[in-house]
């Protein structure tokens, strides 16, 4: 070997030492936060629907979720809802999905992961997640307990965050969510029962409680699905008499049972004067475009209200003025309930013992559970159970 050789192989030999060792220092160095910063030895999984023709073929993905932040808190999911606006939302009813998606926003579990900021929930808490998944705080809304009305809000699927990460939701086995919209369950209430109504449950106490119902007051639910069972449930909660208005006679044994007073079916209820001005509130949970809306408005009491809860594809009908005028009447919205309202619902229905009436499945039957609910079948939620491995 030349000197030029030796001299030629020592520098590569040092070459070599010193690349091997900066690398080695280099995949450390990247090593080390990763293991003590992402603690997460899990991965997101759900089911998702690729389009508006496949909106009952779910298939179950790896999906990725937003950065862990500091008011962040990683729900394992035991339980989640079937709520009808999935079923708006897979089949692209009100023209506003984004696909990929996957939905659920009626989630139970457990934290198992908490934000180094976050104040109210603990590591092993049993909590629960509702439709909205983030709002920006700062605004009169997020001030005043109007946080589900922020004009920024995220909601928990089919909508993005600023940075960019698409929200998925509860059809999953982990869901990732602000502590603001992360609701503790008290204990003593069952996982299954609990989880429809953090959607559900809350669209119809939020207005009933904003409405200022209490013992005695005349409550009127229209359409007694999903979200109008939950009305009758959680007014009667209330202590009020409540009367249902259905287009189902076969509806009338399950009303009674859910404890209302009254039930109105077919065409003509409204020629019986007893039903004239009796009532103080109204709320439609009916999700049809069938809605009869100057009839209900008859039946409300001088200054009564019609909240709007159901979200039909489609508009309301005209109004003829006279119908609001001569007896002091509003139409008005409602959109689920506040974070506030959530934890009150909780506490009222763990008091009253109130049941959700349900039919669970398990969560890889969750196509099977959208395709019941859109045949009708539903009664009068399907809860999904995991079992996503
Ligand atoms: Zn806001
Ligand atoms: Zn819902």
């Amino acid at each position: 070997m030349s000197v030029a050789n030796t001299i030629a192989a020592c520098v590569y030999a040092f070459y070599k030492f010193f690349v091997f060792k900066t690398s080695r220092e280099n995949s450390e160095i990247k090593f080390r936060p990763a293991a003590i910063f992402d603690m997460s030895d899990y991965t997101f999984k759900g089911y998702q629907c690729h389009s508006k023709e496949g909106w009952n073929k779910l298939e179950l993905v790896e999906f990725p979720v937003k950065d862990f932040q500091d008011y962040d808190i990683d729900v394992k999911i035991s339980y989640t809802g079937v709520c009808g606006t999935d079923l708006h939302t897979l089949r692209n009813g009100w023209n506003t999905t984004n696909y990929p998606v996957i939905v659920g926003h009626e989630i139970v579990g457990k934290a198992v992961r908490v934000g180094p900021k976050v104040k109210s929930i603990k590591h092993g808490d049993r909590v629960g997640v509702g439709a909205v998944s983030w709002s920006c705080g700062e605004c009169d809304a997020c001030h005043t307990n109007n946080e589900q009305y922020c004009k920024e809000q995220v909601e928990t699927y089919n909508m993005s965050y600023k940075e960019g990460w698409t929200a998925f939701g509860g059809y999953a086995n982990y869901a990732r969510v602000h502590e603001n919209f992360v609701f503790p369950i008290p204990d003593g209430i069952d996982e299954a029962i609990v989880a429809p109504m953090l959607c559900g449950g809350l669209t119809l106490y939020s207005p009933l409680r904003r409405a200022g119902v209490t013992k005695g007051s005349k409550v009127g639910i229209v359409g007694l699905g999903g979200l109008g069972h939950f009305g009758v449930l959680l007014a009667v909660a209330l202590g009020a008499e409540v009367t249902v208005i259905s287009h189902s006679p076969r509806k009338r044994d399950d009303a009674m049972a859910m404890g209302a007073k009254n039930f109105l079916c077919g065409d003509d209820w409204d020629k019986d004067p007893a039903n004239i001005r009796s009532l103080d509130l109204i709320i439609s949970a009916n999700s049809s475009l069938n809605i009869d809306l100057e009839k209900y408005l008859s039946t409300l009491r001088v200054g009564g209200t019609f909240i709007q809860c159901g979200l039909p594809e489609g508009k309301l009908p005209a109004v003829d003025p006279f119908s609001l005028i001569m007896n002091n009447a509003a139409i008005r919205g409602s959109n689920v309930g506040s974070k506030k309202e959530a934890i009150e619902m909780l506490a009222l229905v763990k008091q009253k013992g109130v049941k959700s009436w349900i039919e669970v499945l398990p969560m890889s039957q969750c196509g099977k559970a959208v395709e019941n609910l859109h045949a009708g079948a539903a009664r009068y939620r399907y809860v999904l159970k995991q079992d996503i491995k």
